[in-house]
Formats: structure tokens, sequence, C-alpha cells
């Protein structure tokens, strides 16, 4: 678990409210706060706290409402929101944890209760990231799974729609792998998929390019921003790449040493068009070129 200080992010339109729960939470927490609901709004995923304290009676927009718009947004919706109000009403205490908030606390606040409620909280947020994120590794290569790699390309394919922006995607299969298992064994077999996938980590070096193993010896790389002359090129250098890594395999049609064929597929997303479109594009170029002689790349004709 890191060391590092946890962010808590104060909403409350009182200045003294504010100077209260800083005071009881500053020396162990590193403190960011907004007077008001719109100043909060824009500033909470930039500063993507540990924990949010939401007033909930504020003048522009209640807390309920601002806690239903904060977890809409996918990157928060796992952020501890603890209520803070002056109300002792049991309706709007339960209408808070229904919407979702982990806690509820009322003002005055007891500094120490703050303080060992908020530390409790921000806690078991931090188990929940670290198994979130093992769960979006694969466990051999340690390089992106299937699940991380489905949310990723859902969300690369909005993306590009929205800007307009050519998206890429390569299928990557190793050759001859069931060959290489039969004869050099499978712990070996391992081994070169590992070789492979950090290869491929390595060459993912934008912000818009991710590379995940999609299962068995099978890589997919989802280039965000990048034309079909730029997935050309990418694909030429993960086959030098691969192939330069120079893995021993006498049993491959394809050469001396380990392949990879690759199917390469470019769109501008538009309306009506289904994103396992451009999967499918890619998945049909990867088996032109496994059928044409591996060790090489074609390009679907899918625009
Ligand atoms: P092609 O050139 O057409 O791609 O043939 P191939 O032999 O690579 O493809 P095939 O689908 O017949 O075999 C893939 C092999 O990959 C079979 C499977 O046992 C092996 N494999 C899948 N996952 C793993 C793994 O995690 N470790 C090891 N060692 N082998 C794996
Ligand atoms: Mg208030
Ligand atoms: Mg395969
Ligand atoms: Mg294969």
């Amino acid at each position: 678990m890191s060391d590092e200080k946890a962010t808590v992010f104060i909403v409350e339109d009182s200045k003294t409210g504010v100077a209260a729960l800083r005071s009881a939470l500053s020396d162990e927490f590193r403190i960011e706060s907004a007077l008001s609901v719109h100043e909060a709004l824009a500033a909470i995923p930039e500063v993507n706290p540990d924990l949010i304290l939401l007033d909930v009676v504020m003048p522009e927009m209640d807390g309920f409402e601002v806690c239903r718009r904060l977890k809409e947004d996918p990157a928060i919706d796992g952020t501890p929101i603890v209520f803070v109000t002056a109300m002792e009403s049991v309706e709007d205490e339960a209408r808070g944890l229904e919407m979702g908030a982990a806690d509820y606390i009322t003002k005055p606040i007891n500094p120490l209760i703050v303080r060992a409620r908020v530390r409790n909280l921000i806690q078991l947020k931090r188990y929940r990231d670290r198994l979130l994120n093992l769960s979006a590794i694969d466990g051999l290569t340690g390089i992106a799974n299937r699940r991380r790699y489905d949310e990723q390309f859902d969300s690369s394919w909005r993306q590009a729609y929205r800007r307009w922006e050519p998206l890429s995607l390569l299928m990557v299969d190793i050759d001859a792998f069931k060959a290489y298992n039969d004869n050099y064994g499978h712990l070996a077999g391992d081994e070169c998929i590992k070789k492979v996938a950090s290869l491929l980590k390595g060459m993912a070096r934008r912000p818009g390019d991710f590379v995940a193993r999609y299962g068995g010896e099978e890589f997919s790389c989802i280039l965000a921003e990048t034309d079909i002359h730029g997935a050309r090129e990418y694909a030429h250098l993960l086959l030098e790449g691969i192939s330069g890594l120079g893995i021993p395999h006498a049993f491959s049609p394809a050469a001396g040493v380990v392949t990879a064929s690759i199917g390469v597929a470019t769109v501008i997303p538009r309306d009506q068009m289904a994103p396992e479109e451009l999967l499918e594009a890619a998945d049909s170029a990867l088996y032109e070129a496994k059928r044409t002689g591996r060790n090489k790349f074609c390009v679907s004709n899918f625009t």
C-alpha cells in the first residue's frame, strides 16, 4: 500500500465548515476543497481524490444531486463519498446511503470521529483499487488482460468517434505456437509468451497505444489517433521486433525463429457502426496473413 498521503476533497459552501474539516484532517491527509458545486464538479475529476466529503445543504444544488452527478463518471464511481450535514434526519441519512454514499457525519463535527472514519474508508478504497488493478492484469505476462482490453477498446472507440479520428487495431498471433510447445515444452512456451508480451509493451510508447494479452498466444494492440499508414508502420516494426528476439523455433514453417502474424484494421468510427466490426476486420486480416505464409501482416480493406 502506498505511503503517499491520501487526498480528501471537501465540498462545502461555508468557509468555517471547510476550516473545521481541514483542521481535523490535514495532519494525516492532503486536503483540497471547493466552496461551490460548480467548482467541485470541475475540480474533482482533475484531482482524483481518495475520498469526498460532501455538504448536503448548498445553495446551487443539494448534495444528493452532486453525488448523483459524480457517480455518473466511472472514474469517480469508486471514490467514497461521505455526506456532511447538520440535519439530523433519518430520511436524509437513508436517502444518502441509498444513493451510494459511503457514510454520513453530522455537524458540528467531532474531529476524532471524522478522522477515524475517513481513515477507515480510505483504507478500504485502497484495497479495492488493488483488487481492481489485479483483476485487470494477465497473470503470466503482467500486461493488461482481456477484461481490461474490452474496457479500453470501448473507451478508445468512443473517443475516436467523438473526435472523428482514426482508430487502428492490430491482432497479433504467434506462428506455429502449438509446435513450439510440443517440441520445447510448455514452460519454454510460457517464457516465449512473456518475451513477446514485454516486447509489445515496450513498443507501445504513445499515450494512445495500448497492448493486451487477448488470450493464449494472441495479443491485441489498440492505436488511438493512428491512421492506416501509422498502423502499417507499427505492424512492420512489431514483426521485426518479434523475429529480432531471436527465439529459436526449428519447427516453424515461417522461419527458424519465433515469429508472429498480424491483422491490421483502421476505421474512423461512425454512426451505425458496431465496434465489433473493427475487431472482425482485424481478425480476417490476421487469417489472411496466416493463410498466405505467416511472419507478415495483412491490412483489412474495411474502411
Ligand atoms: P498458427 O501459426 O496458425 O497461429 O498456429 P498455432 O500453432 O500458433 O495456433 P494454435 O491455435 O493451433 O495453437 C496455439 C497454441 O498456444 C496451443 C496452446 O496450447 C498454446 N497456448 C495458449 N496459451 C498458452 C500459454 O499460456 N502457455 C503456453 N505454453 N502455451 C499456450
Ligand atoms: Mg452548507
Ligand atoms: Mg491463435
Ligand atoms: Mg498462433
